[in-house]
């Protein structure tokens, strides 16, 4: 069922509403156009040239557009151009994998002015983890080469199972966490706006926003690391569910027969057989069985240390092993892609995360499986491709949350000024 509009009975404040509507279609015209004039957005947005005046003024006070000199006159006087944002402006990106804790500060053309790594140490919990968190965000924003700065926000992705409704990380299998309050914790340190969602939903946005978003408004993409999850784009949007928790892409059952058991409890799941995780548990499996590989080489004996990454590698060497291993999870992988093609006929496929850094060796088997698995007649049209930012697909994701609030206008609730 469709909301209403809601319109107040207040006069006044319907025009407010109308007002603010107004300034986000002009405020997005600037961002989406190549450096407009006034009467360029007039021509784009229908508005009347004193409505335009009076909304880009208020952008320029407010630092959200700025005016970048003179274009070719159409007769009569040369028109003054814009773009978006003074410069002063800035966004926090946090990526909180379970390896590391990436961290960027970015402009609102999402160039990365400083980033800082450093490792999650999971196993020490909750609270070091967010004090962790916590200090990446701190030097970011302490970053002594941009001097004068205002920062709009701290946008997050994380791995989990988030409950929107109340604002937490419900459940997450990779962590280890059960009803986990982020926002609480990190605002404690930092007064800044701060918005979070489950790591593929979070890379499907970057995509959208700045990469594959550009090209498609139909598209999925999967995030293949330590565990397995798909951020749906439909029409430009993302799938969330009533619940805020659709894309369990990793915890679809694969094989019924299976016993290997999943973090999430079933026995099975895709990501129990070809997740990251996965592959190097299936290769130390067989290496503990006395199969020869180059791995037991590479890994001094130590079982343990095996990797998916190394798997990979002595995969694309030739290794017996190694190759059977990754190849059947790529064959599990593309399967389940057969199955969201069939299901949501997309535009275009990304495969992204540590897993997809495999390149090739990841991207032909899972073409090949999608071919022999899916409806032709859907999936000759999908292109199936790698993340457009790489392993940064997933804090470029992170920036696009705060860009969104940003024009979306939202930020003049919460805004805080370094
Ligand atoms: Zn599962």
């Amino acid at each position: 069922m469709n909301k209403r509009t809601h319109k107040s009975a207040d006069p006044l404040g319907g025009a407010r509403y109308i007002n603010r509507l107004n300034k986000i279609k002009v405020l997005n015209i600037i961002r989406s156009s190549e450096s407009p004039s006034r009467a360029d957005i007039a021509k784009i947005s229908g508005l009347s040239a004193p409505t335009i005046s009076r909304i880009v003024d208020d952008l320029l006070t407010e630092g959200l557009a700025r005016e970048i000199g003179e274009g070719v006159s159409q007769g009569g006087r040369r028109p003054t151009l814009l773009k978006f944002s003074d410069r002063k402006n800035f966004i926090v990106g946090i990526d909180l994998g379970t390896t590391n804790i990436y961290g960027v500060l970015t402009d609102f053309e999402a160039k990365i002015i400083a980033e800082v790594n450093t490792p999650t140490c999971v196993q020490e919990g909750f609270a070091s983890v967010m004090r962790r968190t916590s200090d990446v965000i701190g030097s970011l924003i302490n970053e002594p080469s941009v001097k004068e700065k205002r920062i709009y926000g701290i946008g997050m992705a994380v791995a989990g199972l988030i409950n929107r409704t109340r604002n937490i990380v419900e459940f997450s299998p990779d962590f280890h966490w059960h009803n986990v309050d982020i926002v609480e914790f990190l605002s404690r340190d930092h007064h800044y706006p701060i918005i979070f969602d489950n790591v593929t939903r979070v890379m499907a946005m970057g995509e959208r926003w700045f990469g594959l978003g550009k090209q498609f408004k139909n598209f999925i993409c999967v995030n293949v690391g330590y565990g397995i999850g798909a951020g749906i784009i439909i029409d430009g949007k993302p799938l969330y569910g009533p619940l805020g928790m659709a894309g369990e892409f990793g915890h679809i059952t694969l094989n019924k027969d299976s016993l290997v058991q999943c973090d999430c409890g079933n026995f099975g799941c895709l990501e129990a057989l070809a997740s990251g995780n996965a592959i190097a548990r299936s290769a130390k499996t067989r290496l503990a069985d006395g199969e020869r590989s180059i791995l037991f080489d590479q890994c001094g004996g130590e079982i343990a240390k095996v990797t998916a990454e190394m798997v990979a590698a002595a995969a694309k060497q030739g290794d017996a092993l190694a190759w059977n291993v990754f190849d059947r999870a790529m064959e599990y992988l593309g399967i389940g892609i057969a199955a969201l093609i069939n299901l949501f006929s997309p535009e275009a496929v990304v495969i992204g995360g540590g897993v997809a850094q495999a390149g090739d060796i990841l991207f032909e088997k899972v073409r090949k499986t999608i071919n022999a698995r899916s409806l032709k007649m859907i999936s000759s049209n999908v292109s199936i491709r790698p993340a457009t930012f790489g392993l940064k697909t997933a804090v470029m994701g992170a920036v696009s949350l705060v860009l969104n609030e940003v024009l979306s206008l939202n930020h003049d609730k919460g805004l805080a000024r370094s």
